[in-house]
């Protein structure tokens, strides 16, 4: 395998990178360059990421963590909707080991970007606007995607790991919950992006379960849990009023006077087993 190019990511290489291709940063599409090299070893090393290894990388931006990840020897498949950057990693990275999709990672074809012959890492710093929408889709629908490194808004961070009886609990807390473990690894001030986001960002490892804990499907769960925390200050026998019986709650062993927050996955799944069995 080839190495990686050198890839300069300081603030004046960056700016540089961006004039030569004749690129500005798109705040809408949460453009936030990474400019410490300290803070690429570091995603690397939290992401465990070993040679041969295939990393999904979304929103690779000018490659600052491309680099990385092919430095490592991973096998990279970059996934960004801009136009103007798919020519800054075609460009910069001519090499066998990465290779670009030009696409929204909300609708892309995962079967193919990241085929389920192999188990994949997701390594990323997500665009914000779509950060929680993306992490919670891979986990309902790319089992193949086995473990994620990413950067999020630290906000975002706290709700996907956040446990019951916290005020960040919430349906993706419970989604991650259901498919992985999650733990919020590193908090990251705005100096290390080039624009500096206005938010404080956070590094998020999710780890799929080797087999899903649960086989109650995934939908009937989160009509439960959306319809929950739709009305999170209420209690269950209300909000849940129209969904769940008293006697499915007793079946399920759920207390119809708490609230959503109180919750942990095992009782989502027990009232959902308990719904379809009394339906059944
Ligand atoms: N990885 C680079 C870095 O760390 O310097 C750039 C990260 S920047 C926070 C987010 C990247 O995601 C940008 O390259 C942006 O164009 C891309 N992006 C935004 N929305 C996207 C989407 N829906 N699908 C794929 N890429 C997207």
């Amino acid at each position: 395998m080839r190495p990686a190019p050198p890839l300069s990511i300081g603030a004046r290489a960056t700016a540089e990178l961006l004039e030569r291709y004749g690129l500005r940063p798109d705040k809408r599409l949460g453009q936030h360059f990474l400019i410490d090299p300290n803070q690429v070893d570091r995603i690397v090393r939290l992401a465990g990421v070993q040679a041969g290894d295939h990393v999904v990388e979304v929103g690779p931006g000018l490659g600052a963590l491309t680099a990385g990840l092919v430095d490592a020897g991973a096998i990279v498949v970059a996934v960004e909707i801009d136009e103007g950057l798919v020519r800054v990693i075609e460009g910069e990275f001519d090499i066998p080991q990465v290779s670009v999709v030009h696409a929204d990672a909300l609708e892309v074809d995962w079967s193919t970007a990241a085929p389920a012959e192999h188990s994949w890492a997701m390594v990323a710093n997500l665009p914000y606007n779509v950060a929680t929408p993306l992490v919670l889709d891979v986990l309902d629908e790319v089992p193949q995607v086995t473990s994620m490194l990413v950067m999020v808004q630290r906000e975002v961070a706290e709700r996907l790991v956040a446990a019951p009886g916290s005020s960040n609990y919430g349906v993706p807390s419970v989604k991650v919950a259901f498919w992985a473990t999650g733990e919020l690894v590193a908090k990251i001030p705005p100096s290390v992006f080039l624009p500096p986001p206005r938010v404080e960002s956070a590094l998020v490892r999710l780890d799929r379960h080797a087999t899903p804990r649960f086989d109650e499907p995934v939908d009937q769960v989160f009509t439960l849990v959306r319809a929950a925390f739709s009305q999170r200050r209420k209690m269950l026998r209300k909000s849940l009023g129209g969904l769940v019986t008293p006697d499915v709650f007793e079946a399920a062993g759920v207390d119809p006077q708490a609230r959503p927050e109180q919750i942990g996955v095992e009782a989502w799944v027990a009232l959902s087993q308990a719904r379809r069995d009394a339906r059944s």
